[in-house]
């Protein structure tokens, strides 16, 4: 019965490593026994892969918590560590960022390109009088100077807030007045489907409303579209880079100082602005980074398809590969432009060997069809991995088997900007990989799955995950409002950390996410996960996508109300038959009658946030047939009124 997630308790087919993949890996084979023998030693361990200009002789002090201080007396310079120590190494020549511009213009930048960059761009803020912890708000696209201009910020000791590039004049004005930003960054224009979105436009309406702590808006040139300069206030990034020297030297800042801010992706509510400071950080974003998806940095080519204005793109984009003196790729634009194998096109051209992505691509892929991947040499792939949503098992089954040709494993890694870096992620060369499951803490971390009243649940139970002992890469509050992060985190169960989200174990003791708390339905008294039925649908030839929520209901108190997109190979088998009762039957032989959706709505597109999340708070508002929301972070409004018109006509 309900409660109870019944797959949890049966057998499933899981995917052991190769023994060629055991035998090249260069993960050490006892990194669980030594984490759990001395877990603090363990992080000190890893925080020494680092280069420290002064070494910490402490690891952890909890004292002040729910606000770690982690290696506390160390001193290290972040951009010392992503580019300086490369090229002192000998690896100067490696290439960092091959990028690629959505038009097909390219760039190749080594470790010795990028430390010249990252020194004279340090300059250049330096003589516009950013000094360390002043805050510097960065509204780019997806080029090369975005990712200089975090690490020049890094290496003076400023503050910075990356803002994504979608975000309309009233979320940057938010964002810079939340932090007092005193240097805005950004472009003359951004390249999405062939067009040029205005983003200096963008800044100048968001100034022209407050945000009076602004002193400079430095301008990068990409898109060749023409803006205005206000007079005093607004440089040229070019001009301003060309007068400044290439000589810099990293100074040393403690451990502690603060790194960036950067907010939530809004999938629940109002988004909030996240702390995060230097020496955990980039311990745990290096750590997670080389041990999650087997990492040869002498041989790898790693691409992370997220935005650098959302946490992965921090963490797997910026900082833990280049970290780890990675290779990596960074593309620009859509994945459709100009068509839908873009995205495959690059994995070919690049030989990328370690692809991340989300969810959402992946179901998209599976709506539009095999034929597309199937077109391009996908052979130098050897690891996928999966972040922002649970992943149902059978798009994890078809990402494995058509992306990576039935032989790369795929490791689904569950964390929050909150966490900063993994925190529940198989590793790949140790753990027998189970479709749909982030199975276990990687080593160093210590979760548990609790019911209501802070007890561990049995397994086949839902509960609530919560994380038992502080690691090193989590948040150092939320910006300004030290009580919001108690309040939001920490006050559920005292001394733990509450994420937010549900979960189960499975028989094996491995763990499986299981959707938000706030989206659990309650049916009949009974909790029911919104990933497990979900999952359920998208099991069905038919289906690509799914997303269910649980509607007002006057004898259940909430009834299973589902929103599905259909695969477009199955449009006309679809149309020959009753759809919605199929798939209403399919989920209770599946599940149980008790899960079976009241109403099914075929739909073409789901609402998702800007970082690709399904937003199932407006699909509940749209099936209780109320207002909807706040769709600030929607990342097209139409699709709630062509969803809420085609459920209105009865579709
Ligand atoms: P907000 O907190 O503003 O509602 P958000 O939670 O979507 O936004 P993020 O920090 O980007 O903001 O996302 C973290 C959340 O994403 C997790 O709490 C979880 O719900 C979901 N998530 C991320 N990775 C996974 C995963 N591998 N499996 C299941 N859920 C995941
Ligand atoms: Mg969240």
């Amino acid at each position: 019965m309900p409660d109870k997630i019944d797959h949890l308790l049966e057998d499933v087919e899981t995917f052991p490593p190769s023994a060629e993949f055991v035998a090249a890996s260069p993960v050490p084979a006892d990194l669980y026994e030594r984490a759990e023998a001395d877990r603090l030693g363990f992080w000190a361990d890893q925080a020494r892969e680092l280069h420290w200009h002064t070494p910490f002789t402490e690891t952890l002090d909890w004292s002040g918590a729910p606000i770690a201080r982690w290696f506390g007396d160390g001193e290290l310079n972040v951009a010392y560590n992503c580019v300086d120590r490369h090229v002192a190494a000998g690896n100067g020549d490696r290439i960092a960022i091959h990028w690629e511009g959505e038009p097909g213009d390219t760039r190749t930048i080594t470790y010795a390109d990028l430390l010249g960059e990252v020194k004279r761009a340090a300059n250049m803020l330096e003589s516009l009088g950013v000094t360390a912890g002043d805050v510097v708000a960065i509204y780019l696209p997806m080029i090369p100077e975005t990712v200089i201009a975090m690490l020049a910020c890094a290496r003076i000791g400023a503050v910075h807030s990356v803002i994504f590039g979608g975000f309309s004049a009233d979320s940057i004005r938010q964002r810079v007045e939340d932090a007092s930003a005193k240097l805005v960054i950004t472009s003359d224009g951004s390249i999405r489907k062939g067009k040029v979105l205005a983003l200096k436009n963008t800044v100048d309406e968001a100034l022209s409303k407050g945000a009076a702590s602004v002193k400079h808006v430095l301008v990068v040139k990409r898109a060749d579209n023409e803006v205005a300069l206000q007079k005093g206030r607004d440089l040229w990034w070019h001009d301003e880079i060309a007068q400044v020297s290439d000589e810099h030297v990293a100074k040393p800042f403690p451990s502690e100082h603060p790194l960036f801010i950067l907010y939530t992706s809004g999938t629940t509510g109002k988004p909030k602005g996240l702390l995060h400071t230097s020496g955990g950080y980039l311990t745990q974003t290096a750590y997670t980074h080389r041990v999650a998806f087997d990492l040869r940095p002498e041989e790898d080519v790693f691409w992370c398809s997220a935005d650098v204005g959302w946490v992965t793109g921090h963490s797997y984009l910026v900082y833990g590969p280049l970290a780890n003196g990675a290779t990596q790729v960074m593309y620009e634009g859509t994945p459709d432009t100009p068509d839908l194998g873009r995205w495959f096109k690059i994995i070919q051209d690049y030989k990328v060997t370690i692809f991340y992505t989300a969810p959402t691509a992946i179901r998209s892929y599976m709506k539009a069809g095999r034929q597309i991947p199937a077109k391009y040499d996908l052979s130098s792939l050897r690891v996928l991995g999966s972040v922002g949503e649970p992943i149902n098992p059978e798009a994890w089954l078809w990402y494995r088997e058509v992306i990576g040709g039935g032989r790369t494993p795929i490791v689904d890694t569950w964390w929050q900007t909150e966490t900063g870096a993994h925190m529940i992620a198989p590793i790949p060369s140790q753990v027998a990989l189970k479709p749909g499951a982030a199975q276990r803490p990687i080593p160093g971390i210590v979760v548990e799955v609790v019911d209501d009243d802070g007890n561990r649940v049995d397994p086949g139970q839902m509960g609530l995950l919560t994380i038992c002992e502080p690691w090193p890469s989590m948040a150092r509050g939320i910006y300004g409002d030290p009580e919001r992060f108690a309040d939001t985190y920490w006050s559920r169960f005292p001394g733990v950390y509450f994420a937010g989200d549900g979960a189960g174990v499975d028989r094996d003791g491995e763990l499986w996410l299981l959707g938000r708390v706030d989206d659990v339905m309650n049916v009949s008294g009974h909790r029911l996960s919104t990933t497990e039925i979900e999952s359920s649908l998208v099991d069905h030839e038919f289906v690509a996508e799914a997303a269910v929520v649980g509607a007002k209901d006057e004898t259940t108190g909430q009834a299973v109300v589902a929103f599905v997109v259909l695969k477009r190979s199955k449009s006309e088998e679809a149309a020959a038959v009753d759809t919605p009762q199929v798939l209403r039957r399919h989920v209770a032989d599946d599940i149980g009658a008790f899960a079976r959706p009241r109403e099914v709505y075929l739909v073409d597109e789901l609402p998702k946030t800007r970082s690709g999340k399904i937003m199932r708070r407006l699909l509940r508002d749209a099936a209780d047939g109320k207002q909807i929301g706040d769709t600030a972070t929607l990342t097209d409004a139409s699709v709630m009124a062509t969803i809420q018109a085609g459920m209105t006509s009865g579709a």
